[in-house]
């Protein structure tokens, strides 16, 4: 398929084969939904993306089984999908380096279709409104949620940096 015409699900579901086979995105009227295979009993399981906290884990993370960063990695890309703020693709790179090793040896190609497919460089603090060159806090707070700037940096520094004496 041309690149021009792929949709962020296509490119959504084609990187998710690389970390989590089997699962895929939909998003039909009324939300986002999740398909994986289960091993026992087999069978396939959709449920709908809902979570709780902070975002990055749905309530059903235990039973879809994939671990800690797969699931914040299925969390971009289903907010990427929904078309709200997420982390960049420097959290990709970090996600799927030396340290993490998400989706293990397919972790370039992970990068490359995340890259050809449109996913963001770089980030805008869901705050400032400014692009977040260091490191970042991720924000939820009164329906707000996304990458902000951290303590140390952008606009939050402020705060951080009044002495607690
Ligand atoms: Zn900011």
């Amino acid at each position: 398929m041309d690149t021009a015409t792929r949709t962020r699900i296509d490119v959504a579901n084609e990187v998710l084969q690389l970390f989590a086979a089997g699962t895929s995105i939909e998003k039909p009227k009324g939300g986002v939904f999740v398909t994986w295979e289960r091993w026992r009993p087999p069978g396939k399981v959709t449920k709908r993306w809902q979570c709780r906290g902070s975002g990055f884990y749905p309530v059903w993370h235990r039973q879809w089984g994939h671990g800690g960063t797969a699931c914040r990695a299925l969390s971009q890309l289903v907010r990427w999908i929904q078309e709200k703020p997420v982390l960049p693709l420097s959290t990709w790179r970090f996600w799927t380096g030396k340290s993490v090793r998400l989706g293990r040896e397919n972790g370039p190609r992970i990068l490359e279709l995340l890259a050809a497919g449109g996913y963001p460089e770089s980030v805008n603090c869901v705050l400032c409104d400014q692009q977040i060159t260091g490191s970042y806090d991720w924000w939820d707070l009164k329906g707000v949620s996304g990458p902000c700037c951290n303590h140390y940096s952008g606009c939050r520094q402020k705060s951080a940096a009044e002495p607690s004496r």
